[in-house]
């Protein structure tokens, strides 16, 4: 049984070719991070139709969108705008076949993320609460960033001064695609739900020699194998079992030959955790595994690993629980019961957490919009996102966003103190 919804789903449901037919003109021409040119003056132009005051390129292409609609709160509305380098291989008929150059040659643009979903979801969004301004008092603030997959756009934003030249929202919300929900559905968790998400470089010396004198030689080989076996050890012995942590090595690069034993080999690591707590104690132990092992193969104080985190990180994303327990009363209205799911914390990361992490601390949620289609459901086959074959069922998942979205919205606008 529904309760009596307060969007006009009939009217929501009334614009899905207009949404779907942008929805495919989006999905034919992604634009890969920092280059989302002709994908933010789109975005622009759609506002723009419905009464939105846009400002553009802020942040690199990021775009801001304001519609004020007399006193009220202000809620902030997030897309990305962001593809991937990779071929297309969902075999569908509207795929997308945009090669671009790359690293010296050249490689297929694919919107593998779903943000092709995030923006026509947004757009419609717009399109509805902007046809019932009769209905809430407030301020829209949709903003559409660039570089969410190189996790540069939010920050670009934000230091392009987002909270001090267009004010500081009341609430920030933002949704993505979900490649294990079915379409129709919505996946709602409060608290950490994504990952904080860091890299370091780890540059392991030793000192070279001909393969067949290893004697002559410290090898930085063995010494890089033998940290990685004991970052291993992080998860299962330094952090505490109940803790959330991972320490992934995705790339080991040294050597020149079969016969030389190389003087330098660097490791690439991703670390992904919660809390602050296990975030520094993931740092520590790797500088400690690194100098541990350096020193047990004998190298000299100058010769000790160099351990580089990077600075900039993604943050983990924290959902504010009263807007997401705000959100799940608004979905209520407007889903089926079992069409509300609870999602499972995951370590990957988003920095949409960034938009709740200024000192303002706007409360934020990031919620999961179901997009598989049934008969993959069924099949079981299920690409993850980023995947080649990753694909989503548009109509009902544009239409259960733009519902969803739109209620909550119309929930927090009209929400008493
Ligand atoms: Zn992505
Ligand atoms: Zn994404």
């Amino acid at each position: 049984m529904f309760l009596t919804p307060n969007v006009d789903t009939s009217k929501i449901a009334a614009d899905k070719d207009y949404l779907v037919k942008l929805y495919t003109e989006l999905h034919q021409s992604p634009e890969l991070s920092l280059e989302e040119k002709e994908t933010s003056k789109k975005l622009a132009n759609e506002l723009r139709k419905v009464g939105f005051e846009v400002t553009e390129n802020f942040g690199g292409y990021g775009i801001v969108g304001i519609l004020k609609n007399g006193k009220g709160p202000t809620i902030l509305y997030r897309t990305d705008m962001d593809a991937l380098p990779m071929y297309e291989k969902t075999g569908l008929t509207y795929k997308s076949e945009v090669e671009v150059p790359y690293n010296g040659g050249k490689v297929g643009t694919m919107h593998s993320c779903g943000h092709d979903i995030h923006m026509t979801n947004w757009v419609g969004t717009a399109r509805y609460m902007a046809s019932i301004k009769d209905q809430w008092k407030g301020t829209l603030m949709f903003i559409g960033q660039p570089a969410e997959e190189i996790g540069a756009g939010a920050r670009a934003m934000l230091a392009a001064g987002l909270y001090e030249k267009f004010g500081v929202p009341d609430y920030g919300i933002g949704l993505h695609s979900s490649p294990s929900l079915p379409a129709g559905t919505v996946g709602l968790s409060d608290g950490y739900t994504m990952a904080n998400s860091e890299f370091a470089d780890i540059k392991v010396f030793g000192i070279g020699a001909h393969g067949a004198t290893p004697h002559m030689s410290i090898d930085p080989v063995v010494t890089a194998s033998m940290i990685v076996m004991e970052l291993q050890t992080i998860a299962s012995r330094s952090v505490k079992p109940i803790d959330d942590v991972v320490v992934t090595v995705g790339a080991i690069k040294g050597g020149t030959k079969h016969n030389i034993i190389p003087d330098e080999v660097t490791l690439q690591i991703t670390m992904r955790t919660f809390t602050e707590e296990v975030r520094l104690l993931v740092h520590k132990r790797i500088e400690e595994i690194a100098r541990g092992v350096a020193i047990a193969a004998g190298l000299p104080d100058d010769k000790m690993p160099e351990v580089i985190f990077r600075e900039e990180f993604t943050p983990a994303n924290f959902n504010n629980p009263v807007l997401i327990q705000s959100l799940r009363k608004s979905a209520s209205k407007v889903l089926e019961a079992n069409n509300i799911l609870e999602a499972e914390p995951q370590m990957v990361a988003e920095d949409f957490s960034l938009y709740g992490k200024t000192e303002h601390q706007v409360p934020t949620a990031l919620f999961w919009l179901g997009t598989v289609p049934d008969q993959r459901i069924q099949s079981g086959d299920l690409p993850g996102l980023h995947s080649p074959f990753y694909y989503p069922e548009p109509a009902k998942s544009l239409e259960t966003g733009v519902t969803v979205v739109s209620q909550a919205m119309l929930d927090l606008f009209n929400q008493k103190d």
